[in-house]
């Protein structure tokens, strides 16, 4: 058996531990990124939130521009219009600021 490495207890899963909420692995599964921050709110690879997740198998994510939550297959922010991905080569955009993709050039202010 497996044991978590923050509290001790026993695991039950291998993405979460339930006794002390810490994440091991990304639960979504296009993503199944490891979770090397103890105290992250989300992955850092798909931008999935854990807590609506772990309460309500809810995918959302937050908009790294204004905070607004939505679903997590949504390419674009409903609210500002901030691109999460690119939408001619799929590049993760990682820069709130970026006015087009840095891979491929898109303009992304469309
Ligand atoms: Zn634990
Ligand atoms: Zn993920
Ligand atoms: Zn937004
Ligand atoms: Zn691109």
């Amino acid at each position: 058996m497996q044991k978590c490495p923050v509290c001790k207890e026993p695991l039950q899963g291998k993405y979460w531990c339930q006794q002390c909420g810490a994440m091991f692995v990304c639960p979504n599964p296009a993503c199944g990124a490891q979770v090397r921050k103890r105290d992250a709110q989300a992955c850092s690879e798909c931008g999935m939130l854990f807590a609506p997740y772990i309460e309500q198998r809810k995918k959302v994510r937050e908009c790294p521009k204004c905070k607004k939550r939505q679903g997590l297959l949504e390419q674009r922010c409903r609210a500002c219009r901030f691109w999460f991905n690119c939408p001619t080569c799929g590049h993760k955009i990682t820069s709130t600021s970026s006015l087009t993709c840095p891979r491929c050039a898109t303009d992304l202010r469309r």
